[in-house]
């Protein structure tokens, strides 16, 4: 199983990072994605990288903190995105969940600089989005309408929702949230349906840890080992078996990162 998701380089890891990572590699685990937010945990994830055969690293800066994005940060997230285990640029994107979010023109402003350094440099992009689709979709088509190489991380939407990002070419990263909800029992829980009606080779599976835990661990600190919850759960939904599912979904994440 691949963790395409994670943040163990916080702060919140400190004291359990390496049991945390033991834990996963002793389960199966092949490798986690260390997902940089801003430019401290930018040069974190690279330096984990470095230091742990099969963690990898994602360069970028968060919409939250699109403001920090100055010209001397973004050469410098240039040179951390070409480091050699560095395999995507993010996360990037638009968040205009809760007010006082960062100022929408400075979000996308951030995300235009990132998305255009990681086609520069041919990279998959991983894309952060919260009550922003409709802005994010406009903004990525006015680059290219398909062909995109990258994942809409913690999917949480609608099936058309998902179907936009499928035309692009991006994949769907599907966290510990598919856990809280029974599918069939809420109609509103439309995200389902779009995990029912989507290519097998398009899911990928994360964690966002230390956030999101899955069920039956909620409220606890997530870490990578759990991705085996987000995995049963869907394959409950598809109606599979797990362990293929893991399978197929470790081959997606290694055919979109390359690892
Ligand atoms: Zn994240």
């Amino acid at each position: 199983m691949i963790d395409t998701h994670a943040h163990i380089d916080f702060p919140d890891f400190d004291g359990l990072r390496s049991q945390a990572m033991e834990r996963f590699f002793k389960a199966r685990g092949e490798a986690i994605i260390d997902v940089g937010c801003d430019m401290k945990s930018s040069e974190r994830a690279v330096i984990l990288a470095k230091e742990n055969e099969n963690i990898f690293s994602a360069v970028g800066i968060h919409p939250h903190d699109a403001g920090s994005l100055t010209e001397e940060n973004l050469r410098r997230l240039e040179e951390l995105l070409l480091s050699y285990k560095t395999v995507a640029m993010g996360e990037i994107g638009l968040d205009f969940f809760k007010e006082p979010f960062c100022d929408p023109k400075v979000q996308e402003d951030a995300f235009r600089r990132q998305l255009e350094l990681a086609e520069l440099h041919q990279k998959p992009i991983i894309i952060h989005c919260r009550e922003a689709y409709t802005e994010v979709l406009e903004i990525l088509k006015g680059y290219k309408t398909s062909g995109w190489n990258g994942v809409l991380h913690c999917f949480t939407a609608s099936p058309e929702v998902a179907q936009e990002f499928l035309d692009l070419g991006f994949y769907i990263g599907f966290t510990g949230v598919i856990t809280y909800y029974k599918c069939g029992s809420n109609d509103e829980f439309f995200m389902c349906d779009a995990l029912k009606a989507m290519p097998l080779d398009k899911i990928l599976v994360e964690t966002d840890a230390p956030y999101l835990s899955p069920v039956p661990h909620r409220g606890e600190i997530n870490e990578p080992l759990f991705v085996r919850y987000v995995i049963e759960k869907i394959a409950e939904i598809r109606g599979m078996d797990a362990d293929e599912l893991e399978k197929i979904t470790s081959e997606n994440a290694k055919r979109l990162f390359g690892i």
